[in-house]
């Protein structure tokens, strides 16, 4: 089906819910442009918008105030992430329970990458929180907090098999996640499989595709590979000869992600997860295609 067809369909709107992705600006420049994207995404109603913890703790300040701030002056609801690493359990408490002060009630509970960087050796802290279900039972025992957990379509790079995997996210949702949401991917062909073998495995929460609009085709290549999420050789075909042109590259961001929700929403997906890389043109654009429309009411303060 063509995006012309798919677009000529009625709008699923009332069944669909989206979420947006944000991470904690490093200067004043960048602040004023998340909380444009905020303004912009705000009247679409999310279920609610994430902020990134940064590895190792390294944006406590930033995420805390970014989440308190979002609580004070809008209407959506925020889920603050946490990593466990390189911290012990009563520093990641004091970070769970300063979100809770400040009005958060969803977190998104994290291990963290290795503290040498992606592909090197995990080593918990010694008298910190020792994988990411430990986190999570940890949260749950401090506060009546919403969980949200990661999950790897494409299997997370250090896991020895997908059944490691799905073993995984089992221990965290025994110890109370009940949303996981994935690492980015691009053929829905992952997604779809990998929802199988969860399926197959008993595990019923949501599994939310996190979707990435790729505006910089060469960074998220580069990401992509410490994340272990494969770049299709047709997707790097759809950028080939556009390092110096950004605007036929938002253009083309737009329509492969664009068609990328459409082919999940023709598998029964009604929720996504949206890494925003603070920016809201592209996923406006493609919540209008969905059917949303910013509802007045809701606009940001
Ligand atoms: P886990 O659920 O802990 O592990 C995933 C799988 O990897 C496990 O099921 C298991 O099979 C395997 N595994 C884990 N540990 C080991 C081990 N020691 N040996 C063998 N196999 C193992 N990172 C940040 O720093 N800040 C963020 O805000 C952030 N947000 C994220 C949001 C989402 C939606 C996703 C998908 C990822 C995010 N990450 C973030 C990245 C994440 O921290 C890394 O991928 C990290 O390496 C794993 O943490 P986890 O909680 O996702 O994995």
């Amino acid at each position: 089906m063509t995006l012309v067809e798919q677009h000529k369909r009625p709008p699923a709107r009332a069944a669909l819910e989206v979420s947006f992705e944000f991470f904690p600006p490093k200067s004043a420049e960048m602040e004023g442009g998340l909380w444009a994207a905020i303004e912009r995404l705000a009247p679409l109603d999310p279920n609610f918008v994430s902020v990134t913890y940064g590895a190792g703790g390294s944006t406590r300040e930033r995420t805390h105030a970014t989440v308190a701030r979002l609580v004070k002056e809008t209407h959506l609801r925020p889920a603050a992430h946490l990593t466990c690493v390189s911290a012990t359990r009563d520093e990641v408490d004091d970070v769970v329970r300063g979100y809770g002060r400040a009005g958060v009630r969803h977190i998104v509970a994290l291990r963290g990458d290795p503290a040498g960087g992606p592909g090197t050796a995990f080593a918990a802290h010694e008298g910190g929180y020792q994988s990411s279900a430990d986190l999570v039972r940890g949260i749950k025992r401090l506060g009546d907090f919403e969980v949200s957990v990661s999950a790897y379509p494409e299997k997370h790079p250090e896991s020895a098999s997908f059944e490691a995997d799905l073993d995984g996210l089992k221990a965290k949702i025994d110890a109370g996640a009940t949303r996981a949401i994935t690492q980015f991917f691009f053929d829905n062909e992952h997604y779809l499989r990998f929802m199988d073998r969860v399926r197959g495995a008993g595990i019923t929460i949501p599994v939310v595709p996190g979707i990435v609009p790729v505006e910089n085709f060469k960074q998220t290549a580069s990401f992509a590979k410490r994340t272990g999420a494969s770049v299709p050789q047709w997707l790097a075909d759809r950028y080939e000869g556009l390092d110096n042109d950004p605007a036929t590259r938002k253009l083309v961001a737009g329509t492969v992600a664009s068609e990328q929700v459409f082919g999940l929403l023709d598998h029964g997906v009604r929720e996504f997860h949206f890494y925003t890389m603070n920016k809201s043109e592209l996923v406006f654009a493609i919540c209008h295609l969905l059917g949303m429309r910013p509802k007045p009411a809701q606009a940001a303060a």
